[in-house]
């Protein structure tokens, strides 16, 4: 399978089509950004590293029954993907307080959430990607009501799959974020799962295994991500 088109440059990965018109090439970039893109920069090997993580965290996701965009990694930098139509939402899922919630709800970083927490997020950059919610959804027609139970189950049940993947790893899984797609009349999982879109703190020491080291320019970057492809493909 071969790159032909780029159809799409997004802030940490390029789509390419396919000479099937079906499946596209999701190559992963070193590029970083935070803060809607105000703040950027480059993560030496990130991309190979996150096409790596995110592959095995599909293969165990699929391997639990989620359907996903997943089919295969092609090299380094580049993973197979069916061609989807995504949702125009981010879902976020909490299972304690951190970043954005903590300056929305004056939380302290850490809490522990009673139950974990849904969010959606219009997907628009230019606006930030806006927290909105279910009738927001509906009133703008991003997704209809269907999909969006079928969204927030998925949602739901990926993360606690992912929560055991990760604590069997030593790593608690504090927040994530997904994208879904539209698959012949059907709704899957897509985008990506990596340090890039979740926040990993190492149980016990509490260190962080993700993009916030990037964001706080806490250092370690590289290594941060080096340690959660290490203990994934363990
Ligand atoms: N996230 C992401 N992409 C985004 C926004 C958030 O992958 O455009 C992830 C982020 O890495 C974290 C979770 O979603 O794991 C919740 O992010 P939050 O809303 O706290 O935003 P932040 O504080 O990162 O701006």
């Amino acid at each position: 399978m071969n790159k032909i088109d780029k159809i799409y440059e997004g802030k940490a990965k390029i789509l390419y089509t396919t000479q099937d018109p079906d499946l596209l090439i999701q190559y992963f970039k070193d590029d970083a950004t935070a803060f809607n893109a105000q703040k950027k920069g480059t993560i030496s090997e990130k991309g190979v590293m996150n096409n790596h993580i995110a592959a095995k965290i599909f293969e165990y996701l699929v391997s639990q029954g989620i359907e996903t965009h997943f089919l295969k990694t092609l090299s380094d930098r580049d993973m197979l993907i069916k061609k989807v139509s995504i949702v125009p939402i981010e879902v976020i899922v909490r299972n304690r307080a951190a970043g954005s919630m903590c300056r929305l709800l004056g939380l302290a970083e850490g809490l522990h959430l009673a139950c974990p927490t849904l969010e959606f997020c219009y997907k628009e950059d230019k606006l930030g990607d806006p927290l909105i919610n279910e009738y927001h959804i509906r009133a703008l027609k991003l997704a209809t009501d269907a999909e969006v139970k079928k969204i927030s189950q998925m949602a739901l049940e990926i993360n606690e799959h992912l929560k055991k993947f990760f604590l069997k790893l030593n790593i608690e899984l504090i927040d994530f974020k997904l994208e879904f797609g539209r698959y012949h009349g059907d709704i899957i999982l897509a985008d990506e799962i990596s340090p890039d879109t979740c926040r990993l703190w190492e149980v016990g020491t509490g260190n962080k295994l993700d993009k916030d080291r990037f964001r706080r320019d806490m250092g370690n970057i590289e290594e941060a991500y080096q340690e959660v492809l290490r203990r994934v493909t363990a």
